[in-house]
């Protein structure tokens, strides 16, 4: 049995002209991943989950990529073997780049030294998780829904759609509230449910597409760390919900909104 051979960077970008991350505004210019590889052990991600991106687009989100890896990382305590060598290559890069999405132990104290998280011992992840890096997840999270849009529709998400993205730390009754709120959306529309994708359980995924009303649910989980339960729906629709559903936004705007808000 021969392996399919993976079509060029070139032959990608012909048979996916535009960015799917910017409602095809721009011309793509990478074969993005997403999830982002560097979530992944080893950064050895599933080989199908390529998307179409312009420069902007995957630059807006490699911080939170980056954030949402280190968090997956560190609150996981089900890794066999955390690599040490991988996290704190990670730890470093947010320390260079984005201290402030650190993990903090008191809320009114400065972030400890990073050394500290480094240590997979669950007695010291007593930390709380700073407004900043809930604005990465929360990007993080948008970014696989227009992927996941794109690559169940063949469309990127535009603006006449609204999102809701919600997040929670897996093992929480917020996480069970999130599952609660997947599983209801999923019967109601009665979708046929992808299998899952084995890598371990470091990503598993289901989505319900409800072609009829132009629906997309997504819900998600990334090991022991995180499940995620987004939608992307019609606009005229989701605005009668409350809290009311955010405006899509391309992920470039989203990605520099984040870094001009300091907490
Ligand atoms: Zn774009």
């Amino acid at each position: 049995m021969g392996r399919t051979v993976k079509p060029s960077k070139a032959e990608f970008l012909r048979a996916h002209p535009l960015c799917c991350f910017c409602g095809g505004r721009r011309p793509a210019f990478e074969r993005d991943h997403a999830p982002a590889r560097i979530v992944f052990r080893g950064k050895h991600g599933p080989d199908d989950f390529e998307f179409p991106a312009c420069a902007e687009c995957n630059r807006a989100a490699a911080m939170s990529e980056q954030v949402t890896a280190f968090y997956i990382r560190s609150i996981d305590q089900s890794y066999e073997q955390l690599d040490e060598a991988e996290y704190d290559k990670l730890i470093r890069g947010i320390v260079n780049n984005a201290p402030e999405a650190l993990p903090y132990q008191h809320r009114t104290c400065a972030p400890e030294p990073y050394t500290r998280y480094i240590q997979p011992d669950a007695e010291e992840r007593t930390v709380s998780i700073p407004e900043i890096a809930k604005r990465h997840f929360e990007l993080f999270g948008t970014k696989m829904l227009y992927a996941m849009y794109y690559r169940v529709t063949g469309k990127p998400a535009s603006s006449s759609l609204r999102r809701i993205v919600v997040w929670a730390q897996a093992g929480t009754p917020a996480a069970d509230q999130v599952r609660f709120k997947a599983s209801q959306w999923f019967d109601d529309l009665q979708v046929a449910q992808r299998p899952n994708v084995d890598l371990g359980n470091q990503f598993r995924y289901q989505t319900g597409h409800n072609a009829a009303h132009g629906y997309l649910g997504l819900h998600m989980s990334f090991g022991e760390a995180f499940v995620f339960f987004c939608v992307l729906g019609p606009a005229r629709e989701m605005i009668q919900l409350r809290p009311k559903p955010e405006l899509y936004q391309t992920i470039k705007i989203l990605g520099d909104r984040i870094k001009v808000r300091k907490p």
